[in-house]
């Protein structure tokens, strides 16, 4: 958990019942959140029972705040760990989204605004698809290196 106090996990209690995140996502989200240095962001996370989606993100910039779910049954997979990065950096991504729809789709006739919306989703959800894959590949390799160098370091000898 940060000690800075600006995101929080929430469980989602519909139909009287309460799912807790579980730890290794708490720490997972918590370790996304300071690499991408979300520290102005507050994000709320939950668990929630929607089967169409392994997880989604609803961002307010206006308020920083912004709230990711995922689903239920989440398991820690790399998959689960690509979609946390993801989510996350569709947060990070909330001022230049909002510049899009403020300045450009809201200026639109009505009409229009739809279309808008489904193009620039087309053009920025494989950009943030791709830059979560990178990422994620990168901690991969960097986990990889590390056990290595632990492998390969030199045991101490103990001088008597
Ligand atoms: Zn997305």
């Amino acid at each position: 958990m940060s000690e800075n106090g600006q995101w929080d996990a929430s469980s989602d209690n519909r139909n009287g019942k309460i799912f807790s995140v579980p730890k290794w996502l708490e720490r997972y989200i918590d370790l996304w959140y300071q690499r991408l240095d979300l520290n102005e962001w507050r994000v709320k996370y939950h668990l929630g029972l929607d089967p169409t989606s392994y997880a989604a993100v609803i961002v307010k910039p206006q308020l920083n705040e912004a709230r990711v779910s995922f689903r239920v049954d989440i398991k820690d997979t790399p998959g689960s760990r690509r979609d946390v990065i993801h989510e996350l950096i569709h947060v990070k991504h909330g001022r230049v989204d909002e510049v899009v729809h403020k300045v450009i789709i809201e200026q639109l006739p009505e009409s229009q605004r739809d279309m808008a919306n489904r193009a620039y989703a087309a053009a920025y959800e494989p950009f943030v698809h791709g830059v979560a894959d990178n990422f994620f590949e990168l901690e991969v390799d960097l986990d990889k290196a590390r056990e290595q160098l632990k492998k390969a370091a030199p045991k101490r000898k103990v001088k008597k």
